[in-house]
């Protein structure tokens, strides 16, 4: 059989959105491990940021010499940036055979061949679906590791000003109850020990035909036999609601980590953004997240130097960040995506004032995140060992409940088990230890 490899740009939606792509193709192609040994390579692409986006170009611009040493080679393009650019892309890049949409990757195996027959350079985007496109069982053995996504719904109707997913995964839709939960018991019964519920905004799950809501949903995973560890991504501050905590804290399986992406401390800046909450409002519910769920560990996003920020909002992102002690924060610059509302708006801060905020922000994070590392030594926890760690020498990688990522030496017969961890060291990013049972 041919060979196809998949490069994931971006959230974990695309990574999900890869192993589907996979499963698409499956009767086809086996996975490759690298793109040099493959007779398809799919980007799958992000343009959440503008930096995401220069990637697609460059890895493009490096793939034109092995196209040149295998001309059978096919190249295609999926994911945002495909939805936002769509022909462009087979403009500015020759080397591209196709070109897919983000509502697209279920008729990949169908563009494919009519590239291969009919010898035409292809671009296929819908611009909206009324369905999640689903796939059919990964072939058995293709499942890695304990730890699997599952997608329960797509789109965004919140439209966030500097935000383009409603613009490139279109408005919400909802899978139904049945295929989500159809798709975690084959993911159990193929190795999955943790499954992490995926949307934009999993607060706004609907049932499609019974109008059922998130919490019904996640009560209905919890229940499944086998299943020992459930998270979800990604909740909307304002639809956050004390239902969910409750949820959160009474369900076996329901780890305790938020993510609850803030954005600012700043009213104003937040207003701006259209988030549809005050800082005031947020910072309430993690009070009561944390007086509900006492172990509770919340990681969140924040953008720096949206148009108009000034250093006193940018204060108030950092005396909001001190304040909620954050296990972690993925912060950014603001970078103005095309067709977002933000992206016409005048900025008359200077960007030379903003140059030093994200670093200065980083900063805070890292001394709050290696605080609270150091106040995990010598405790003992419980962590579902998903693999061996990045750089390996013989240490394996897990995650605790609460989030904290672990290593420790051990066998790689312990992958997929729980075991408990003293912590002895505390490093940037991972705790170390040694397993105690
Ligand atoms: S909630 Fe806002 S930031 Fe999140 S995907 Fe929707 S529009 Fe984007």
């Amino acid at each position: 059989m041919e060979k196809v490899y998949v490069k994931t740009f971006g959230c974990q939606m695309n990574v999900y959105d890869s192993e589907k792509i996979y499963a698409f193709l499956q009767d086809r192609y086996l996975p490759a491990a690298a793109e040099d040994e493959a007779d398809l390579v799919i980007l799958n692409t992000c343009s959440i940021r503008e930096k995401a986006e220069q990637k697609v170009y460059s890895l493009l611009g490096r793939l034109k010499p092995l196209k040149e040493e295998k001309p059978d080679l096919l190249i295609g393009v999926g994911g945002c940036v495909a939805q936002q650019e769509g022909e462009r892309i087979l403009a500015r890049a020759p080397m591209v055979d196709i070109v897919f949409g983000t509502h697209n990757i279920d008729q990949l195996a169908s563009i494919l061949e009519e590239r291969i027959t009919s010898g035409r350079r292809l671009c296929r985007i819908d611009e909206d679906a009324d369905r999640v496109p689903t796939a059919g069982a990964p072939r058995a053995g293709s499942r890695k590791g304990p730890t699997a996504l599952l997608t329960i719904m797509k789109g965004c109707d919140n439209f966030c000003a500097y935000c383009v997913v409603p613009l490139v995964r279109g408005r919400e839709i909802s899978r139904s109850r049945d295929e989500i939960l159809e798709e975690a018991r084959y993911l159990i019964a193929h190795g999955a020990k943790e499954i992490t519920l995926l949307g934009q905004n999993v607060n706004s799950y609907r049932e499609p035909s019974t109008g059922g809501g998130f919490i019904d949903l996640l009560e209905s995973v919890d229940a499944l036999d086998g299943l020992e560890r459930l998270r979800f991504v990604t909740s909307h501050p304002k639809d956050f609601s004390e239902g969910l905590v409750h949820a959160m804290a009474g369900l076996p399986s329901v780890c305790e980590h938020i993510h609850l992406p803030v954005q600012a401390g700043s009213d104003r800046i937040l207003a701006a953004m259209r988030r549809c909450y005050t800082s005031g409002e947020y910072l309430e519910k993690v009070s009561m997240l944390r007086s509900l769920i006492p172990e509770v560990e919340i990681t969140t996003d924040i953008i720096v130097g949206f148009p108009g920020e000034e250093r006193a909002d940018f204060d108030r992102t950092l005396s909001l960040v001190d304040t909620v002690g954050y296990q972690n924060a993925f912060s950014f610059r603001f970078s103005a995506r095309p067709g977002t509302a933000a992206a016409d708006l005048e900025d008359p801060v200077p960007h030379e004032t903003k140059r030093s905020w994200l670093p200065e922000l980083q900063e805070v994070q890292n001394r709050i995140t290696a605080g609270k590392h150091s106040s995990m030594v010598g405790r003992t926890v419980g962590v579902l060992v998903e693999g061996s760690g990045r750089r390996s020498n013989g240490m394996l990688e897990g995650r605790t409940r609460n989030n904290f990522i672990v290593h420790f030496p051990g066998s790689p017969s312990m992958v997929g088990c729980e075991v408990d961890v003293r912590i002895l060291r505390s490093r940037k990013i991972h705790l170390e230890g040694e397993v105690v049972s």
